[in-house]
């Protein structure tokens, strides 16, 4: 099995897809997963490439963002595009680092994702409510490659 496929189990996986849901049952905003092994580059620049070939920018409202983990680089970050940055402080970012940092040290990755991503959701909803004919932009399930 490849480090990718080691990194999360079936069920942590169900986990975070979950958060996700959760997360966009209460905001327009689309929330992402990608996961892939390595990266030369520097994560945030990794992180904007995997965002524009997962054509996260079609969201309407530009807020789509986009949690990016390269498992063997023990690199990751997170990455939102201009509809929530404009509305973010780089703070906000930096906490939400933080706190996965603090779960993947401990090798409790699926947790600290699935943290993260329950705080970025609690975040998109300030800012982009959920609207009754919203739909979902862009799949919850996990992107590896
Ligand atoms: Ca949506
Ligand atoms: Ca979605």
């Amino acid at each position: 099995m490849s480090k990718i496929e080691d990194f999360l189990t079936t069920a942590q996986e169900q986990d975070i897809i979950k958060a996700i849901e959760v997360a966009e049952n209460n905001t327009s905003g689309e929330i992402r997963v990608h996961i892939e092994n390595k990266t030369d580059l520097p994560p945030k620049e990794r992180a904007l490439e995997v965002f524009h070939l997962l054509e996260m920018e079609k969201t309407e409202l530009r807020n789509g963002v986009l949690f990016y983990v390269a498992v063997e680089s023990k690199k990751f970050a997170i990455l939102g595009d201009e509809g929530i940055h404009a509305k973010v402080t780089e703070n906000f970012w930096d906490a939400e680092k933080e706190l996965m940092l603090s779960y993947f040290k401990k090798e409790e990755f699926a947790l600290g994702l699935v943290l993260a991503i329950t705080e970025v959701g609690n975040k998109l909803k300030e800012f982009f409510p959920y609207h009754s004919n919203d739909s979902d932009e862009l799949s919850n399930e996990i992107s590896k490659g």
